[in-house]
């Protein structure tokens, strides 16, 4: 920053020293002939309009100021040109940008132009042409020879300017080129200007300069028209490709991934709305996804509450704009900031912050494709939480929240080809039953008897291994599914788990008694196990075999014990 500041400074001293005194040393030596002033000011205003609205190929801006510039040359000479020249150039200023960059983009230009000035008039003196003549093709020559010269050396120092700055590949790249030819293509148009101006005098004006201007304006707006069509086309394409993905975690990692790359930003930052509250839930930055301890913002508090309190977002250009906004934590480098609510259904269910190193980064047309992007963001997201909510209820018993029968038998004939590809050595399943069961739902209500139900599964989840699942397999039956667990660790297992349920009081209100009073009962558990390669090659007969270890081995042998499969 302090380099750039440095580099601002010197430019100005040169152009200080260069351009204003060398005006003033032209006007000394080569003043112009009698002028008309009300010409002037009209070439002044058409010149500073056509560098407002230059028009843009491939991004870059094709100053077409030559076709003001030269009549005035033809007409009064070098010195009245160059007063033209840099009264159109102010039109820099006026964009939208960090003044700084404005004021150099402005420094640059004038002593470019201010020496293409001299060295085109110097060209047209040497091919023979003599300001303010009206012999057509002494004239014609001269001023192209003019023209060949300023676009030529205004290709060759833009081009170096770039390679310097290393901002363009080639030196002289295809587009110089191509806007090199439309430059002298339109040379004809600013001698018809000139043409007209000495025959019919101001009427030249509106013969010729107003309209020409109303093209390029046109031109401008059409250029901007199909940019903002362009990001319209690119903005569908991501919403396509957000439809692709049905979790919400992943919707939300591949939203902002494509938001920061649609928008060109280095921070992007989503907060989830809550009763008012935001939370960050997710901070994707430089390319990569980052953990931030950031505490949750009321409405009304920072940058993302103001947006949340207002319903309106909001764009700042630099980091003085959002400074005494911004509350917790901001990157040092953070200038511009785009912060747009995220809603449906009129309600605002999040908000993004998307943040630039660059000041003036965002513009206004960008929320309207922001806002669009975060419809598909919304719409999917809904999209893919029925679908997560859609296959959480396919799996899972409603009862106990425990896997139900279905994904059980889907997960053993999963576990059972990882078995056989070698994946893995063994794979147990333990099964286990409550003793007497019915009776506790006569003693003390089917309610009494679902809670109990659910309380073991809790305390099944609770136990269970990492590697395992458990399923409730019937009324009161449980499969514990244990891949890579041999049958002797799964047998020990089976007895932790027996001995801890035997010990643990299950707290009901039973609805059968009046008082609705707690209370602590304690069930037992009868349990077999089996695996596979002990008990048998086919892993699916995996279940058959724990039921008969469950009933033949623990329930007939008296119930409360572990029993492993025998052949
Ligand atoms: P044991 O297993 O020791 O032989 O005796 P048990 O009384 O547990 O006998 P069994 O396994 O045959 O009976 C299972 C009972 O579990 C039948 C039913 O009343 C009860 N049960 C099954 N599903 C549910 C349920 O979802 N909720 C409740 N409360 N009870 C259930
Ligand atoms: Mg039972
Ligand atoms: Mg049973």
């Amino acid at each position: 920053m302090k380099s750039e500041k440095r580099s601002a400074l010197l430019l100005t001293l040169l152009w200080l020293l260069i351009v204003p005194s060398g005006v003033v040393a032209i006007l000394w030596n080569d003043p112009p002939g009698q002028v008309n002033s009300l010409y002037i000011a009209l070439f002044c205003i058409a010149g500073f309009f056509s560098v407002l609205f230059p028009i843009v190929r491939n991004g870059m801006p094709v100053l077409l100021v030559m076709w003001i510039a030269v009549p005035a040359f033809l007409l009064y000479g070098l010195f009245v040109e160059l007063v033209v020249m840099q009264v159109s150039l102010l039109a820099i200023l006026v964009a939208r940008r960090e003044r700084m960059l404005q004021w150099t983009r402005y420094c640059l230009h004038s002593l470019l132009f201010f020496f293409l000035s001299i060295i085109s008039a110097i060209a047209f003196h040497a091919a023979g042409g003599e300001v303010g003549t009206l012999q057509f093709w002494s004239l014609f020559f001269a001023a192209y020879c003019y023209q060949i010269v300023h676009t030529f050396f205004y290709q060759i120092i833009r081009g170096a300017y770039f390679t310097i700055r290393k901002r363009q590949p080639a030196f002289v790249s295809k587009s110089a080129i191509v806007e090199s030819m439309i430059v002298l293509a339109i040379l004809p148009f600013a001698l018809t200007v000139y043409f007209l101006l000495q025959l019919f005098g101001i009427g030249a004006f509106f013969l010729i300069v107003i309209p020409f201007f109303i093209v390029t304006i046109i031109t401008y707006f059409n250029d901007h028209s199909r940019k903002l069509n362009r990001h319209l086309q690119q903005a569908v394409y991501v919403g396509g490709e957000l439809s692709a993905i049905l979790t919400e975690k992943k919707l939300i990692d591949q939203f902002l991934v494509e938001v920061s790359e649609f928008f060109k930003t280095d921070y992007a930052y989503l907060f989830d709305h809550q009763d008012g509250w935001l939370e960050l839930i997710r901070s994707y930055e430089q390319g990569q996804f980052v953990e931030i301890d950031f505490a949750d913002l009321a409405a009304g508090q920072g940058m993302a509450g103001v947006v949340l309190e207002r319903k309106q977002p909001i764009i700042y250009h630099k980091r003085n704009e959002w400074e005494t906004v911004s509350k917790g934590y901001s990157p040092v480098e953070m200038q511009s900031v785009l912060c747009v609510p995220i809603t449906r259904n009129q309600k605002i269910e999040a908000v993004i912050l998307l943040a630039s190193k660059k000041k003036f980064a965002f513009k206004d047309y960008q929320l309207k494709i922001l806002d669009i992007l975060c419809s598909y963001f919304t719409v999917n997201v809904e999209k893919a939480s029925y679908l997560e909510e859609a296959i959480i209820n396919s799996e899972r018993c409603a009862l106990t929240n425990v896997y139900n029968y279905r994904f059980l038998e889907e997960r053993i004939a999963y576990e059972t080809s990882r078995f056989n590809h070698g994946q893995i050595d063994e794979l147990s399943v333990v099964m286990l039953d409550i003793d007497h069961f019915k009776k506790v739902n006569d003693l003390y209500g089917h309610e009494s008897g679902n809670a109990i139900l659910i309380g073991l599964a809790r305390k099944l989840e609770a136990m269970l291994p990492k590697v395992g699942i458990v399923a409730r397999y019937g009324g009161e039956e449980f499969v514990i599914l244990l891949p890579g667990v041999s049958k002797s660790a799964a047998s020990a297992f089976a007895e932790y788990v027996r001995s801890e349920i035997a010990g643990h009081p299950f707290t009901i209100t039973p609805d059968l008694n009046e008082e609705k009073q707690q209370l602590d009962i304690h069930i037992t558990l009868s349990i077999g196990v089996s695996a596979v390669p002990d008990d048998t090659d086919e892993a699916m007969a995996l279940l058959r075999n724990a039921d008969r270890a469950l009933y033949i081995g623990a329930k007939q042998a008296g119930r409360n014990r572990v029993a492993s499969y025998t052949k």
